[in-house]
């Protein structure tokens, strides 16, 4: 047995049927994700939009294709024929390019908001009176063709669980907030390959999980 289907299958025997786990594959060969497909997988995470179109365009159609990185608004336009679910949205001004490209295809876009969680000043992100600036904003109601199914952090890369349990439930609490108003969420996007299970702890209905997939990367992406 490969060792990415071993990976898979011991990740999937940890987690409950109802968690989601978009297998992150960036900077991995096409071979690779098919490996993971052969395997079962189908939802794969990008954080570049064009290798996720170049590998989108090399594999099955009955995947789902989920982009995870920062997004470059110009580069909206070549993935709004397939993306299944933009982790990280950031702004009103993103929201609008994605509504204007999704019309285009007569297609809805599913969106996560991304909250800024980690204390670390690297980290993109929304601050929680962003979150309601936008969910209030009557622009937001303008946008026909987007969206909004919850939300998306990412913690502080550190193995200390008290950081990370702070961090993750400091999500969930503002999620929980949100989905009172905001029926259409449902999908609360935390957790990666080292801190997954505190995600889930805390919440978390979707996992992103790269290198205990496919192994280390060769360069930070
Ligand atoms: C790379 C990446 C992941 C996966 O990271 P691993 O530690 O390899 O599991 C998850 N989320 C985002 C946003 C990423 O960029």
């Amino acid at each position: 047995m490969s060792y990415i289907k071993e990976n898979l299958e011991k990740i999937k025997t940890s987690i409950s049927e109802k968690t989601v786990l978009v297998a992150v594959s960036k900077t991995k060969p096409i071979v690779d994700l098919f490996e993971a497909y052969e395997a079962g997988q189908r939802v794969f995470g990008e954080n570049k939009i064009q290798e996720m179109v170049t590998k989108h365009d090399a594999l099955p159609k009955d995947i789902e294709w989920h982009m995870i990185g920062h997004l470059q608004r110009n580069k909206v336009k070549y993935m709004a024929h397939f993306v299944d679910l933009i982790h990280g949205v950031d702004s009103l001004k993103t929201l609008k390019e994605i509504n204007k490209q999704a019309l285009k295809h007569e297609r809805v876009i599913n969106c996560l908001l991304q909250v800024r969680i980690a204390k670390e000043e690297t980290k993109f992100g929304l601050t929680p009176e962003d979150v309601s600036d936008i969910l209030n904003s009557d622009e937001l109601k303008s946008f026909t063709n987007v969206k909004i199914c919850g939300f998306m952090g990412m913690a502080t890369f550190t193995k200390n669980e008290a950081i990370l349990n702070e961090e993750f439930s400091e999500l969930e609490t503002l999620y929980n907030l949100h989905k009172k108003q905001h029926l259409d969420f449902t999908i609360l996007s935390m957790g990666m390959s080292g801190d997954y299970k505190l995600a889930i702890k805390n919440g978390s209905t979707m996992i992103r999980v790269g290198s205990s997939i496919f192994g280390s990367r060769n360069y930070i992406a």
